[in-house]
């Protein structure tokens, strides 16, 4: 994920190949110089001296290593594995679409339980049906409901959707618009930070339990003036308005697009309407420990998962969502449902970011 270029030139010729052989050479060099900055930028690592080191430094392999080590550097400060869930983003992304009711989906969810239950949590798969937006055929859904100590009664809630998009049908070029759409921040970064942070659930102490939820269904969305969204989630909701559920939760914190490596997180608008409190426990806690990526300020108003816990359970929950892909400054128009939602773009530094707060979140709350 440090864009890493392979380096080296066949050298051995002479002459007029000697000379053609140093300029590619120099201008690899060049090339890596721009993408090693560009990249300590976007995920805010870059220093004064760094950068002095990466313009003095002339090889390729120089400027790799000063980014590696600076990467690693950070990533080994941070008792969550930033590095682990990218590799968990990445490897549901090998999977392609992870649409309601596909292949991919179903292989996610082998992959997920499997994950899951060697972490000693309890997952239960919450079925029902949904109407296919364009057939009318039932499409079979699941949201997972993964729990560690169920029998406490009070509980928080951390989640996330793991359906993807059918398509990238934001996409500049209209020619992609039925391409692959693989939902790297669109999906696969909430899978990949909540398996990091179900390494440390267990262990757990205090009286409060810690439920996971992927949310199936919430973007089965061909046409978004038409289909409905966040199926799973308002199925989840229902039942616990219904009291199907034995656990009353006191909050719920929504994670969605928190792997963009221009990380950039505001408050968002719908959190704070609902459930102001809870965002500023959050932000304060990302304050405390130094996470500058989680700003003060309200911005974008996003009609997410949460809405349906407000509104339905009646669960106090916020969404954690950089609507920002990338950030606005860099002058490129959004990744959002398009195909750069790709790892490329993504970086386990923000994951180990967003990480850490939630994790650290989650041990004021549990209690140890
Ligand atoms: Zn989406």
């Amino acid at each position: 994920m440090t864009g890493a270029m392979i380096g080296g030139c066949g050298g051995g010729a002479v002459g007029e190949s000697d000379a053609l052989a140093s300029s590619s050479d120099s201008s690899r060099t060049i090339a890596a110089r721009r993408d090693a900055l560009k990249e300590l930028t976007a995920t805010a690592l870059i220093t004064a001296d760094l950068r002095l080191k990466i313009e003095a430094a002339d090889s390729v392999a120089q400027i790799q290593s000063l980014t590696t080590q600076a990467i690693d550097a950070f990533l080994a400060e941070h008792e969550f594995d930033g590095k682990a869930a990218f590799k968990m983003l990445e490897k549901v992304c090998a999977l392609g679409s992870r649409t309601s009711g596909s292949d991919g989906m179903r292989k996610q969810q082998e992959l997920l339980l499997d994950t899951f239950e060697k972490l000693d949590a309890e997952v239960e798969m919450q079925l029902f049906s949904a109407r296919h937006p364009i057939d009318g055929s039932a499409v079979p859904m699941a949201n997972m409901i993964i729990q560690w100590h169920p029998n406490r009664t009070k509980r928080v809630m951390l989640c996330a959707h793991y359906d993807t998009r059918p398509f990238p049908d934001n996409d500049p070029d209209p020619d992609k618009h039925k391409a692959l759409f693989v939902g790297a921040n669109d999906g696969a970064s909430g899978v990949g930070l909540l398996v990091e942070l179900g390494r440390f659930m267990k262990d757990l102490q205090g009286d409060v339990g810690v439920d996971f939820v992927l949310f199936d269904g919430e973007e089965l969305v061909f046409e978004s003036q038409r289909d409905p969204f966040f199926l799973g989630s308002e199925h989840f909701a229902r039942e616990v308005a219904a009291g199907a559920l034995e656990q009353q939760y006191e909050a719920a914190v929504l994670l969605d697009m928190v792997a963009d490596k221009e990380l950039q997180l505001y408050q968002e608008i719908n959190s704070c309407r609902y459930a102001n409190d809870l965002v500023q426990e959050v932000w304060g806690v990302a304050r405390r420990l130094g996470i500058r990526q989680f700003f003060s300020r309200r911005r974008h108003e996003v009609r997410d998962d949460h809405l349906a816990l407000n509104e339905i359970a009646r669960i106090p929950a916020i969404d954690i969502i950089d609507f920002d892909y990338p950030r606005p400054s860099s002058g490129r128009t959004t990744y959002w449902h398009t195909t750069n939602d790709v790892p490329q773009n993504c970086s386990a530094v923000s994951l180990a970011r967003v990480g850490t707060v939630m994790l650290e979140w989650l041990r004021q709350r549990v209690g140890n």
